[in-house]
């Protein structure tokens, strides 16, 4: 039986520091040998369906859909540490029947025939969903609708037309070349694609200055059973829910976005880096809630996450001094505040604060990207390592944190479990911030996962904080939605896509 690998982006040679790995040992206990993981699934026994591939035949074309089995395995799951988790323990999801990679004259004809055959579907972008986006509960045949022949490319003026399929840092480098960008980098930008972005409701790192997804997004086009919503190509539009509203948030259920206008920007020509520290991860979130001139990248991590950064840190002269620099200034145990500015000429003045120089600030941006390698890392270790974000009025956002940490503390002492938690605030707006959790744990069943998840979105609601701020609420949160919302949701969805 062959085994395929599911952790995302593995194969890049990313090593974890001699410091990283110290200090995850003497927090969550050394590894015991039989713990380790080296990221790979055995593919399940599954049957191919050979009637199946008779039927999509006659719509696709020959190398536009497969029935093979790893194939398969890899569309019915995304990248959440609740699948993750389980897959290494043996535990299988639903699989769909076959993958079907559509080009846009099959598009439609696809969704005619799987309407009449009562065929379901799940829509696959990048596969890089953290909120279970693919699970599906099984009831007749069920195929994957993979994005990657969506491909459409026409540059207006002051905006683009982007296929759905097109990776993120696909789509950057093509509008690079004309000296223009999105405005829209998530950490996942390698991987996730323009029509998973506005499914989910993404949110770039740089969302200070260009906005998240929905002020990128102009408007968008839907392929449903009942037909092709399109919206004409206008600055704004007025006219209640139209196919942009419709798509925001959509989560492969209310049809398949197959195209997306988006704003276009001119590129920086010239990007500022600089650091600061505060004593306290409370005085760092008074002075970010006063700055008036937002930076495009604020990043400020509370005391657990900067003392993580310092400590895992490669030994440098560079780290030592700054050590040194920061303890003399009165922040034993401080809070980091990263700035990152495309407007290289804005001065921060931001009082109070010990300021680091830009080296910090270079760092993250050239690694804005590699947290995912780390955390394959951590994986293979045989930690599980989990995140989970929401978004907090200023009014709220030191309470909720206090509140998550105690909550996530007694969890561990309850459970028995050994496991950090960290955080940080990105993404401000003028009334607060996303706040976004990491944790890692050693020895956790999918189960206990759940269970520490539960409890940390419990708290986020509890302290008046949202569901999720950008990950989206996939199968795993929607039972937090409100009822009456629910109801309307699913009365939005199209049948052709739905999960249940
Ligand atoms: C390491 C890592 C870092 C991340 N960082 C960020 C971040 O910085 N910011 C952020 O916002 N998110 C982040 N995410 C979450 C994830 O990348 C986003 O939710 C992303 O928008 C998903 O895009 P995708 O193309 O991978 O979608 P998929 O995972 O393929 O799909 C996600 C959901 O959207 C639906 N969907 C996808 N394409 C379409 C389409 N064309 N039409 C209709 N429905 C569709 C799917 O059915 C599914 O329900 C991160 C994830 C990982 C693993």
């Amino acid at each position: 039986m062959s085994k395929i690998n599911v952790l995302y982006g593995s194969g890049t040679g990313y090593m974890l520091t001699p410091g990283m790995k110290s200090l995850l040992d003497s927090s969550l206990g050394k590894m015991d040998p039989s713990e380790a993981w080296d990221g790979k699934v055995e593919i399940p026994d599954l049957k191919e369906d050979s009637d199946l591939g008779m039927i999509l035949s006659s719509v696709l074309k020959k190398n536009n859909f497969t029935l093979n089995p790893e194939a398969r395995l890899v569309h019915s799951v995304g990248q959440s540490s609740l699948e993750l988790c389980s897959l290494r323990d043996g535990i299988f999801p639903d699989v769909v029947d076959a993958v079907v990679f559509p080009e846009y004259s099959e598009v439609q004809p696809l969704l005619k025939l799987a309407h009449e055959k009562k065929i379901r579907m799940t829509v696959y972008g990048g596969g890089t969903s953290v909120t279970g986006g693919h699970v599906f509960k099984r009831s007749g045949k069920v195929i994957s609708l993979d994005t990657k022949n969506l491909k459409e490319f026409r540059r207006g003026s002051g905006y683009v037309v982007l296929g759905a399929g097109f990776k993120g840092q696909e789509a950057e480098n093509l509008l690079n070349t004309h000296g223009l960008t999105i405005g829209n980098f998530p950490e996942s930008m390698q991987f996730s694609t323009i029509g998973g972005w506005i499914a989910t409701m993404a949110s770039g790192q740089e969302s200070n200055q260009y906005g998240d997804i929905e002020n990128i997004l102009l408007s968008a086009r839907i392929s449903r059973s009942d037909g092709d919503i399109l919206q004409p190509i206008v600055p704004r539009e007025s006219s209640g829910l139209d196919a942009k509203a419709l798509a925001l948030g959509s989560e492969g259920r209310r049809g398949l976005i197959t195209e997306a206008v988006l704003n276009t920007y001119r590129s920086p020509a010239n990007r500022s880096f600089s650091s600061y520290f505060f004593r306290t991860f409370s005085e760092g979130i008074d002075a970010i809630r006063k700055i008036r001139n937002i930076p495009s990248v604020l990043r400020l991590s509370d005391e657990a996450e900067t003392m993580f950064s310092l400590d895992t840190a490669d030994e440098s002269t560079m780290k030592k001094v700054l050590r040194g620099y920061i303890s003399v200034r009165g922040a034993q145990r401080g809070s980091l505040l990263v700035v990152m500015n495309n407007d290289a000429s804005a001065l921060l003045n931001i009082p109070g604060a010990i300021y680091t120089g830009p080296q910090i600030g270079r760092k993250w941006f050239r690694e804005r990207y590699m947290r995912p390698y780390l955390g394959n890392e951590i994986w293979k270790m045989g930690i599980v390592p989990d995140t989970l974000e929401t978004s907090a009025s200023w009014d709220n956002i030191e309470t909720l944190h206090s509140r998550v940490s105690e909550a996530f503390n007694e969890k561990i002492s309850e459970t028995g479990l050994k496991g950090i938690l960290l955080s940080h605030i990105s993404h401000v707006y003028n009334s607060g911030a996303s706040i976004y959790f990491t944790f890692m744990l050693r020895r956790c069943s999918p189960d206990g996962l759940k269970d520490i998840r539960n409890t940390l979105v419990r708290t986020f609601i509890q302290c008046g904080g949202s569901v999720s701020h950008h990950h989206g609420v996939g199968s795993y949160l929607s039972e937090y939605i409100e009822n009456p919302v629910r109801k309307i949701e699913k009365e939005m969805q199209d049948p052709l896509f739905s999960r249940e």
